[in-house]
């Protein structure tokens, strides 16, 4: 299940974590009325919102930088007690051509420098820490995560760390593991990848770019949850922290990515439509799958 696309001298493939249960377009987006999906019914699965869990892995020869972890193994109670599965998915995508996919001695994880967070919500952290006997280690040991400093200070002030156990367990042991870096502003992670501060979704949400050959694409995180998004940029997510922020960053890139023809990866579309073009169509601009 995976979908690729070639950037420069960087290979971008989408792999599944997990699929949660369905939605009410009214749960996800309460603003939008009923009517308004009249046009959009193509991108519902039996008049619901499907999510997909996605995560992007990013290689070149010298550098495998995962961006995002998905909701982690679980069972997950909060999502009808599904379970993740990115472990297995990495494998085929990470393991080197001559490598037997059954040879279990070679760890697909250890070849990841790098794991960049877009933000840090449950669905997009869940896979960075294992626990054995209550002592959490790093399922990327190799790895440095890469995290935005606005949503790190957001996210453990203690109110609000108590509503999210998550970075309790997903987060904050990586410090002591001496495995984080919290990053600020456009950061250079490596030759031709940068984050981007595109913040709305959540306070120090950042989008990942990749920059290689003359090609790019961006990596939008959750200014995308919904391809009638793309169409309807100020539809905003329930779970938008600011949504007039939200509404005018997906503006933002949505232009730019048409404008200056970007590729753009959206982990929670559908497989297959991951990775595609903004393009404008009879006078709409629509999403088109690579
Ligand atoms: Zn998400």
């Amino acid at each position: 299940m995976a979908e690729k696309t070639t950037v420069g001298s960087y290979e971008i493939t989408a792999v599944i974590d997990m699929v949660p249960p369905p939605r009410p377009t009214s749960a996800m987006f309460p603003d939008v009325p009923d009517t308004a999906w009249t046009d959009h019914q193509d991108v519902l699965e039996d008049g619901q919102l499907q999510l997909y869990y996605g995560v992007f892995v990013v290689r070149s020869d010298n550098h495998t930088i995962l961006v995002d972890t998905g909701m982690g193994p679980g069972p997950h109670p909060s999502r009808g007690n599904i379970v993740g599965n990115l472990y297995e998915e990495l494998r085929p995508v990470m393991l080197p051509p001559n490598v037997d996919i059954h040879n279990t001695n070679v760890s697909p994880s250890d070849q990841v420098n790098y794991v960049i967070h877009t933000h840090l919500h449950p669905d997009h952290v869940g896979w960075n820490l294992r626990y054995s006997g209550g002592m959490p280690a790093p399922n990327f040991r190799r790895a440095r995560y890469i995290i935005p400093k606005d949503d790190y200070d957001y996210f453990t002030q203690p109110e609000i760390l108590e509503q999210n156990p998550h970075v309790q367990q997903q987060i904050m042991p990586l410090r002591r593991l001496r495995l984080q870096q919290i990053v600020e502003g456009e950061y250079e992670v490596t030759d031709g990848v940068s984050t981007m501060p595109a913040v709305g979704h959540t306070p120090g949400h950042q989008v990942v770019l990749v920059n290689s050959g003359g090609e790019k694409a961006m990596l939008v995180g959750d200014l995308l949850h919904c391809i009638a998004q793309v169409t309807e940029p100020s539809w905003c997510a329930s779970v938008d922290y600011d949504k007039a922020a939200s509404h005018a960053n997906r503006e933002m890139l949505l232009d730019k990515a048409e404008s200056e023809d970007w590729i753009v990866c959206a982990g929670h579309f559908p497989p297959g439509k991951q990775i595609g073009k903004v393009v404008t169509e009879g006078g709409k601009r629509v999403w088109q799958s690579l």
